[in-house]
């Protein structure tokens, strides 16, 4: 038998109020002066491996704001599997509907990052996440309850997902799409999706609209991002997030469009913004706060995590957020 279930534990007896369908992969990043040009080896200066892909992030991103959170997903064992199936035990995210893959490898991104300007290039190996299929989600049918915001990215293929929101909307839950990376979205899955949470780049993309030069000034990039996303609302969402960067959200619903600002901080790291973010979002909505105040949960997590270094590792703990979220 190569495939079986994960076999961690469901340590909470409660049903799950965020349940994440997604990638999990291990990211391996090198640390150089700059960026390697083709044939070249440099000497680099650090090496970290840590587990991320989108999945993996926003659950544990959801677990530290304090929900209980589930997490559906193929995991190949072979190399890094059982590291990554350690780490989400360790963020306390229920791992019993994670499928162990004896013969896949696992997701795999292979990151540099030049410490000279902050750029990087990578190399995503999916691995066992182009893997999950509908029939590995209906394994995990017990966890999707009318309570729950279930969560999904596009790490993973989108039969996958839209079976993860078949099985949401046929227990009465809520759905959270993540359009990223921005791969086209069929109408039947946008007319299951309750939230389609995007940034500024894949709004534009999906939308079939240009992108902005990055000197457009701000009045204008926020009327530019209504456009698309009052057409990605035609489109079937019942309502769409624009994530916007250290501009904030703009939402798009019934009411029209609103702008949230984010919070002032200095940025140290932005990768993992959007997964903190979507993460935070989640868990307000699971606790049954209104979208502008699940959308602000999600932001002051974020701002937090922008500034400090590292994704999974920069995710901040509720009450980090302060007594406006305690
Ligand atoms: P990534 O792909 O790097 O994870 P993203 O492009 O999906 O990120 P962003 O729009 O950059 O997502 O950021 C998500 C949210 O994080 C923003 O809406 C904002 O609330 C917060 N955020 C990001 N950058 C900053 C910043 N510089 N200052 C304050 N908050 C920020």
């Amino acid at each position: 038998m190569t495939q079986q279930n994960s076999g961690l534990s469901d340590s909470t007896a409660l049903p799950a109020q965020v349940l994440v369908v997604g990638s999990i992969n291990m990211d391996m990043v090198a640390h150089a002066p700059r960026l390697p040009a083709a044939g070249e080896t440099l000497v680099g200066e650090a090496f970290v491996m840590a587990p991320g892909g989108k999945g993996a992030n926003q659950a544990v991103a959801a677990a530290r704001l304090g929900a209980s959170v589930a997490f559906v997903s193929r995991v190949g064992t072979r190399q890094h599997g059982e590291a990554l199936l350690q780490a989400l035990q360790d963020e306390g995210v229920d791992g019993s509907a994670v499928l162990r893959d004896a013969q896949a490898l696992p997701g795999i991104a292979v990151i540099m990052v030049a410490s000279e300007g902050g750029e990087n290039s990578i190399v995503y190996v999916p691995g066992s996440n182009a893997q999950l299929s509908p029939q590995d989600v209906l394994a995990g049918a017990r966890k999707f309850q009318a309570g729950t915001v279930t969560v999904a990215q596009l790490e993973v293929p989108l039969p996958a997902v839209q079976q993860a929101f078949e099985l949401s909307r046929a227990a009465g839950g809520r759905t959270v799409l993540n359009a990223a990376p921005a791969l086209a979205v069929t109408p039947a899955l946008l007319a299951l999706t309750d939230w389609l949470v995007l940034n500024e780049t894949e709004a534009f993309q999906l939308a079939g609209l240009p992108a902005l030069p990055e000197e457009t000034p701000p009045a204008q990039l926020l009327s530019q991002v209504g456009v698309a996303a009052q057409a990605l609302r035609q489109r079937g969402a019942g309502q769409v997030l624009v994530t916007l960067g250290g501009t904030g959200v703009l939402m798009c619903g019934a009411e029209g469009l609103q702008h949230l600002p984010a919070q002032a901080v200095k940025a140290v790291d932005t990768v993992g913004a959007g997964d903190t973010f979507v993460g935070g979002f989640a868990t307000g909505l699971a606790e049954g706060l209104s979208a502008v105040d699940a959308v602000r949960l999600g932001m002051a997590a974020a701002a937090i995590a922008v500034s400090r270094s590292g994704v999974q590792s920069a995710m901040p703990r509720r009450a980090e957020l302060g007594p406006a979220f305690a």
